[in-house]
């Protein structure tokens, strides 16, 4: 790479780092020995949870004692569960309905945390009900008429009930969690949220989780915290030690058949590729498709039932490569992803960590694979800056002459993915209804992306720069 641009030269201090299933960040406890009660224990084993992760042990024990807590904790931590079991625990001291209440920023993760909840409380007889936007509003209040132990959900659909169906409150609620608050907050759920704490009990144990320390978070944690233990794992930024982590260097007229020429080496691995525009993600999905690889598409111009679909296909092997945009970055748990594929390199820092954060999971092996064009040098740069580590080039791509072999069949796949496009409307160029819903799904990507100010070490503001909007087609 130096001799391509000779972008290593800057040196970096960096920080040591912390791995949140190294035995050196905590020490290895048994979940009984946290204070777990015997059936959930069981649900753990279940689960193969051989013993707690770093922010399970630190948290759990603080969340028994009936405090609140803020917990900082990165992707893939095992958060979930870290707020899951206390509540189980003390729901099984307490049986009633409407006990607790998690909300999460999107439907995705509602659903994910929904299934961790039900199997951590199978054995207790644990009730929940997933409350999202997308989904029928009569088939959720019948949901929560049958009045269950807990409801995990997304702001706006859990106001809208709160307003709309007859005799559902959340007025005997024990426990609140905001998950991915720094998340919940740059969607624009504050205000919905500060509605949502008038009318939950203040005599409440609330649990705040966030990947990130902003000052919105500080802010809410203020207004909906009383005198939380702060529990804290790893640094702001960064990527776990099992996760290794490359680029391949190309020209940008290129990009697609050297995405090719990955999934060809990497075939019969389970890969996520993201790309920055909804309309690059179905277009890849298609052209793969169109050349034999088992692909699917997801963004937000597809609709939750398709989106839902898409991830369970994926989930159950049933398809080898999901393409998506950063809708489909935070937080879900996709289990034994092999391999993260950043097709266009994301303009934050913060970004790449959440997509590189969909492997090497759980202490699990990983690995990503950033495409580095010549537009974007600077931009890994601050990739690097950010994470504390520099990318390796990745083996196997670096033989341009085997790679352009590629581009004969990859170029006449292109222009049926374009074709298919036009035809379906799907992500593609159409009339002005097809823009319109081009625009709003792209608006969602946009909300879906942190931008905090603090960038990698510079300011940024809020506008994408200049050499996103090149990149963009
Ligand atoms: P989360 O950070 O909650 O999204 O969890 C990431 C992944 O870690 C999920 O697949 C969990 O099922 C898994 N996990 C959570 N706790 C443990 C544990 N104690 N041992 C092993 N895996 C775990």
């Amino acid at each position: 790479m130096s001799a391509k641009g000779g972008y290593h030269a800057i040196f970096v201090a960096f920080p040591p780092r912390s791995d949140p299933f190294s035995p050196t960040e905590y020490e290895p406890t048994t979940f009984k020995e946290l204070g777990i009660i015997d059936p959930i224990c069981d649900a753990c084993e279940k689960l193969n949870f051989t013993k707690p992760t770093a922010i399970q042990a630190k948290a759990i024990p603080e969340a028994l004692d009936g405090k609140d807590v803020i917990g900082l904790a990165q992707t893939g931590s095992g958060k979930t569960a870290a707020f899951s079991i206390p509540i189980l625990q003390a729901l099984w001291d307490n049986p009633r309905p409407l006990f607790a209440c998690i909300l999460a920023p999107t439907r995705e993760l509602s659903y994910q945390i929904a299934q961790q909840i039900e199997a951590l409380g199978a054995t207790i007889g644990a009730r929940c009900a997933t409350i999202v936007g997308g989904m029928d509003m009569m088939t959720q209040a019948i949901a929560l008429s049958k009045r269950p132990h807990v409801i995990v959900a997304t702001p706006g659909r859990l106001q809208d009930h709160l307003e709309n169906t007859k005799g559902f409150s959340l007025r005997g609620l024990k426990y609140l969690v905001m998950d991915e608050a720094d998340r919940l907050l740059d969607l624009d759920f504050g205000p919905i949220i500060d509605k949502l704490l008038q009318n939950i009990p203040k005599e409440r144990t609330t649990m705040l989780f966030s990947a990130t320390m902003t000052t919105k978070v500080a802010k809410l944690q203020r207004a909906s915290l009383r005198s939380p233990v702060r529990v804290e794992i790893g640094t702001k930024y960064s990527t776990v030690s099992t996760l290794h982590q490359y680029y391949v260097f190309m020209p940008f007229a290129h990009k697609d058949t050297y995405l090719v020429h990955l999934a060809n080496e990497q075939a019969g691995h389970s890969i996520i590729v993201f790309t920055r525009t909804v309309h690059d993600a179905q277009r890849l999905a298609v052209m793969l498709r169109l050349l034999g690889f088992s692909a699917i598409p997801l963004h937000g111009q597809l609709s939750q039932t398709a989106r839902l679909g898409a991830l369970n296909k994926f989930k159950s092997g049933g398809r080898d490569i999901m393409v998506c945009t950063d809708v489909a970055a935070r937080g879900l748990d996709i289990p034994a992803v092999d391999l993260v594929i950043n097709f266009d390199i994301p303009t934050h820092s913060k970004d790449y960590i959440h997509r590189v954060g969909r492997t090497a999971r759980a202490g699990r092996q990983g690995r990503s694979v950033t495409l580095v064009t010549q537009y974007d040098i600077e931009l890994l740069q601050r990739i690097e800056t950010a994470i504390g580590k520099r990318l390796e080039e990745f083996p196997g791509a670096s033989d341009r002459d085997m790679v352009m072999l590629l581009s004969e069949r990859v170029g006449d796949a292109q222009r049926a993915a374009v074709r298919e496009m036009q035809e379906t409307g799907i992500g593609g160029a159409g009339g002005a209804g097809k823009r319109k819903r081009r625009q709003a799904a792209s608006l969602e990507d946009e909300r879906d992306r942190d931008d905090d100010v603090v960038e990698a070490g510079s300011y940024r503001s809020k506008a994408k720069s200049g050499r996103g909007k090149r990149k963009t087609r």
